[in-house]
C-alpha cells in the first residue's frame, strides 16, 4: 500500500485540477490519497467524482492557524481529516480565513503597485481558482518579470515573511482550530512541525500542549524535514502516543516532490480513520 496524506489542487495553491490529481495519484501507484487544500474542501466533489478504481480518497483540508509563544505569534498548519464539511462552526471559520486571504492578497498587490511594480489583482485572482495565497501573487510577479521564479518571490526582499510586500493574514489560534476539527468529527495532524526553513517553528512543549488539546498525529516524513528533524519528531510522537504520518505535500510542478514521495504506514492510516466520525474515506462507485 502506498498512502499519501497531504496534497494540494487548484482549489488552493496546487497547479493540478482535483480530478486530474486523482488520475495522477492512481498512476503514481497510490492506494490512498488525501486532498488537503488550504482552508477549503472545494475540491472534494470533483476529486470524488473522478476517483479511479482501487484508489481511496481521504477528504481533508490544511488549516492555517497561529500559536502565541513567549508573546510572539507563530504560524502553523494543521491537517484536518474526515470532518463533517457541513458542520457550521468549522465551515464558517474556513470561510473567514479565505476571505481574509483575499483581502490580504489585494493589500500585497497594492503595496507592489505603490512601488511601481506592475502586478494586478485582476491577474492574481485569475490565477487563483480557489483559496488565494502568496503562490498566486508570486506567479503574477514572475509573469510581470519582477522575479525569475516563484521561490525568488518568497525572499525577504519581496513577499517572504517580514518582507516589504508581505502582509500577514488573519487566522484562528491553534486551540480553537483543534476544537473546531474535533467538534466536526475530524482528526488533526500537525503539518511539517519542524520545517525550520519555512520560518519560525515551535518546540516540543507546544506539541505536548497540542496533544493535550486533542491533536491526533504528527507529520514526521515531509520533504521539508531533514533526518535530524524526523528523528526528533518520531521520538516525540512515541512519547506522546501520536500517530506518525508521511506525505509529499504535492503542489504540482511548483515544488520538486512528486506524489508518493513520502508515505504513511497502513497502521497509522487505520488509527486516523478509527479516530474520526465526521466523514468516511471515499472509494470509486462500482
Ligand atoms: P500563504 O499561506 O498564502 O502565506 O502562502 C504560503 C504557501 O506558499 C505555502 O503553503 C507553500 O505552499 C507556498 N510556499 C512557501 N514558500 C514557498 C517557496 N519558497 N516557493 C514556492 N512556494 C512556497
Ligand atoms: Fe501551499
Ligand atoms: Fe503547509
Ligand atoms: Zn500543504
Amino acid at each position: 500500500m502506498s498512502i499519501d496524506l497531504h496534497t494540494h489542487s487548484t482549489a488552493s495553491d496546487g497547479l493540478v485540477e482535483p480530478d486530474d490529481l486523482m488520475r495522477l495519484a492512481a498512476d503514481a501507484g497510490l492506494t490512498v490519497v488525501a486532498l488537503t487544500d488550504h482552508d477549503t474542501t472545494a475540491g472534494h466533489a470533483r476529486a470524488a467524482a473522478a476517483l479511479p478504481a482501487g484508489l481511496t480518497l481521504l477528504p481533508g483540508a490544511e488549516i492555517s492557524c497561529f500559536v502565541e509563544v513567549a508573546g510572539r505569534s507563530v504560524s502553523l498548519h494543521v491537517l484536518a481529516y474526515l470532518f463533517d464539511a457541513t458542520e457550521p462552526a468549522f465551515a464558517a471559520v474556513r470561510a473567514q480565513i479565505r476571505e481574509h486571504r483575499a483581502t490580504r492578497a489585494r493589500q500585497m498587490v497594492r503595496l507592489l503597485a505603490t512601488d511601481g511594480h506592475q502586478v494586478t489583482w485582476e491577474r492574481v485572482s485569475e490565477l487563483a481558482a480557489g483559496t488565494v495565497g502568496r503562490p498566486h501573487v508570486a506567479a503574477a510577479m514572475v509573469e510581470a518579470g519582477l522575479v525569475p521564479t516563484v521561490s525568488a518571490a518568497f525572499s525577504r526582499e519581496w513577499i517572504g515573511t517580514g518582507g516589504p510586500y508581505w502582509v500577514g493574514k488573519w487566522q484562528p489560534d491553534v486551540w480553537e482550530t483543534l476544537r473546531l476539527i474535533r467538534q466536526a468529527g475530524g482528526v488533526s495532524v500537525f503539518a511539517h512541525p519542524f520545517a525550520s526553513r519555512r520560518g519560525v517553528t515551535v518546540g516540543p512543549e507546544v506539541i505536548e500542549r497540542m496533544a493535550g488539546a486533542g491533536l491526533t498525529g504528527l507529520e514526521v516524513d515531509h520533504p521539508d524535514h531533514d533526518g535530524d528533524e524526523r528523528r526528533r519528531l518520531r521520538a516525540l510522537a512515541a512519547d506522546l502516543d501520536l500517530v506518525v504520518t508521511g506525505s509529499s505535500d504535492f503542489h504540482g510542478s511548483s515544488k520538486p516532490q512528486g506524489l508518493g514521495a513520502e508515505s504513511t504506514s497502513p497502521a497509522a492510516y487505520q488509527r486516523l480513520v478509527a479516530a474520526a466520525c465526521g466523514a468516511a474515506p471515499i472509494t470509486a462507485a462500482a
